[in-house]
């Protein structure tokens, strides 16, 4: 019953997507599939005939009233919403802080708060408030979802009905509710996978490393789209950090080769590292050396 409402809510946003773009071709198209539709029940009768069909002239008019019923609704403004957010494939943006006790109170305050697409897209727009006091400590990630689960969907509602559209703050629970509920049953399962991936890999990694891990590296592997760019950087550095805390002191060399690799410095884009996280980086990578060093003559001896 639900995947009949699922695929009918499909064809619904896609049959809006399309009447907004071509809107005119949809009305010929209808009227002539119309026809076809027409002739299929009268097949080659000879006695048929268009003109004397009592049929057509009500199929057209009818036609006609619903392509006006569209368009009333894309000037009141409610298909051209659903189109916009269809087209970008986000509705909402949240921020996850990686669970570090030495993360700064900045960064914490701002775990689990959830902004419209509207207010990421600001040229100013922080997901904190204020600046960052540990800056090596504190790994934020910034996931875009649609969000078509019921779970999910109240948190869109509850943003959209926010006062002056202000960005909402989730709880510990309510963040975890969400990730728990069943996205992957929902029509956004494949937009939002590498999202929910992510939050589950954050919002676990103290409590289940590896299976997080697993997470972060799947993300980094599978990262293709726009919308997955803002997620690759803050990866890296969970990453590096969880294997560092486990004394995987090689491969957690071997991720930061990778991540120079990736993002040549000096090379500058919205999404590439800032050069303070290069130098951050740069870092933890002679840090792991020193360790490696010192690791490889006691396992000599
Ligand atoms: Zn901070």
């Amino acid at each position: 019953m639900t995947e009949i409402r699922l695929s009918s809510l499909v064809l619904f946003r896609t049959q809006l997507f399309l009447e907004l773009l071509i809107s005119p071709a949809i009305l010929s198209f209808r009227i002539s599939s119309g026809l076809a539709a027409l002739r299929k029940v009268y097949g080659n009768r000879p006695q048929y005939h268009p003109s004397r069909s009592p049929f057509l002239p009500g199929a057209i008019f009818g036609l006609l009233v619903l392509w006006q019923y569209y368009q009333i609704q894309t000037m009141k403004g409610r298909i051209l919403a659903i189109d916009i957010f269809d087209r970008s494939g986000i509705r909402m943006y949240l921020y996850a802080m990686a669970d570090d006790l030495q993360a700064c109170e900045v960064c914490r305050s701002a775990h689990g708060m959830v902004f419209p697409p509207s207010e990421v897209m600001k040229r100013q727009f922080s997901p904190i408030k204020g600046i960052c006091k540990t800056p090596a400590r504190c790994i934020g990630f910034l996931v875009g979802l649609y969000g078509a689960w019921p779970e999910a969907d109240r948190i869109v509602t509850r943003l959209r009905l926010s006062h002056k559209r202000e960005p909402i703050r989730l709880s510990q629970d309510e963040l975890g509710e969400m990730v728990l509920g069943p996205w992957e049953r929902s029509i956004s399962a494949n937009t939002d996978r590498l999202g929910i991936y992510v939050l589950e890999a954050v919002l676990g990694d103290r409590s289940n490393p590896s299976i997080a891990m697993d997470k972060y590296l799947h993300t980094l592997e599978h990262a293709k789209q726009i919308r997955h760019m803002p997620l690759i950087v803050p990866t890296y550095f969970r990453l590096v950090e969880l294997l560092t805390t486990q004394e995987r002191t090689i491969e957690a060399l071997r991720l930061i080769e990778q991540f120079e690799k990736r993002y040549t410095e000096g090379k500058s884009g919205p999404y590439a590292p800032t050069e303070k996280q290069f130098a951050l980086m740069k870092i933890k990578k002679s840090h792991l050396k020193n360790t490696a060093r010192t690791i490889a003559p006691a396992a000599a001896a």
